[in-house]
């Protein structure tokens, strides 16, 4: 026997399925596909696009990481700007350095 992620009860780990809660029950299996089914959409629209973000930061520079961190409403893209603002000043930098020499 072994102890289920969710709910802590007690279950037959033959039932059970892997997940990243660790190893769940059937019932908290059954309950995560019903929960699922209205949860799945807004996550994905809060967490947004990270390449969209780090594309709009790499390519449009300030003024496009700018405009993603003022308009975008989700994390992901934001850390993409970020990121991708971070590695266009780098690569920026680099050649700048490899062009003065
Ligand atoms: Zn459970």
């Amino acid at each position: 026997m072994t102890t289920c992620g969710q709910c802590k009860q007690q279950m037959d780990p033959a039932t059970g399925t892997f997940t990243e809660d660790g190893m769940i029950c059937e019932d908290c299996q059954n309950q995560n596909v019903i929960d699922g089914v209205d949860d799945m959409a807004p996550l994905a629209e809060l967490e947004g696009n990270f390449f969209l973000g780090f594309a709009a930061g790499f390519f449009g520079g300030c003024i496009g990481a700018l405009l993603v961190l003022a308009m975008a409403k989700g994390t992901q893209t934001k850390k993409g700007a970020r990121v991708g603002f971070g590695a266009q000043l780098v690569v920026g930098a680099l050649l700048r350095v490899v062009a003065s020499g």
